[in-house]
Formats: structure tokens, sequence, C-alpha cells
């Protein structure tokens, strides 16, 4: 059986609760509905053109990876489909060492570190017990 070589690629499918197959998802080729979807399965042929069973069908049905013409309602309701990206977040400066020691703080910051976080813990031991 020759295939037409247009409106026959289904670009999505969905369960059919009613006869219970596969129905399956065609757009329009040509004409004022270029890029409208219809629905086929045991049923028959689903044509609605409704705004509100054109985005649902849009919304549920499960795409088949076909290349799709752009529904024209498309977007029409859709949110920005790409979630924001979060931001990199900056790396994050060296823990200020909250022991107020009689040091430098400056060159302590410097050589923060274990070794310097263990000298500060050293000098607020010493502070402490002078
Ligand atoms: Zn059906």
């Amino acid at each position: 059986m020759p295939r037409a070589k247009d409106n026959r690629k289904a670009v999505g499918t969905e369960h059919c609760g009613e006869c219970g197959t596969l129905a399956r998802f065609y757009q329009v080729q040509k004409g004022n509905r270029t890029g409208y979807l219809y629905r086929r399965c045991e049923c028959g042929a689903d044509q609605r053109t409704g705004a509100a069973v054109q985005v649902k069908w849009l919304e549920t049905m499960q795409r088949t990876g076909e290349t799709m013409i752009p529904h024209p309602l498309e977007g029409s309701r859709e949110p920005a489909p790409e979630p924001a990206k979060p931001a990199p977040e900056e790396p994050e400066n060296t823990p200020e060492p909250r022991a107020k020691s009689e040091g430098n703080p400056k060159t302590e910051n410097k050589r923060a570190g274990l070794i310097g976080l263990a000298a500060m813990a050293g000098a607020v031991a010493v502070a402490l017990f002078t």
C-alpha cells in the first residue's frame, strides 16, 4: 500500500479510553488550519478545531518526535518553555575568622586555610588563657 507522502505522519499519540486503541494525531498540512491537529482512532476522526481541544491535545498527546508544523495556538497559552537556569554561584569567600585576636587580621586572612584556622584557634586559646 503506497504511503501518501504528506500528512500521514503521526506527530502524537494517546490511548483512547473509548475504543481502547492508540489514537494518533496528525497535523493539517495546508489551508487555513495548517498545523491544527486532528485525531484518529477506532472511534473515527476527530477534527475539532476549537482552541480548547487543540491546546488540550497539544499538551496531552505523547509526541512521536516527528517534526511538527508550528501549531497556530501553541505558545498562546504556554508559559515560558525554558525553565530559568540557576545563575552560577559565586565562589564563597573565605569565611571570616570569627576570632578577633590581637593578631593582624589582614595577613591572617591571606593565609586562610586549615593551617590558618588552626593557628587562629591557637591564638584564641592563648588569648583566653592570658
Ligand atoms: Zn477511540
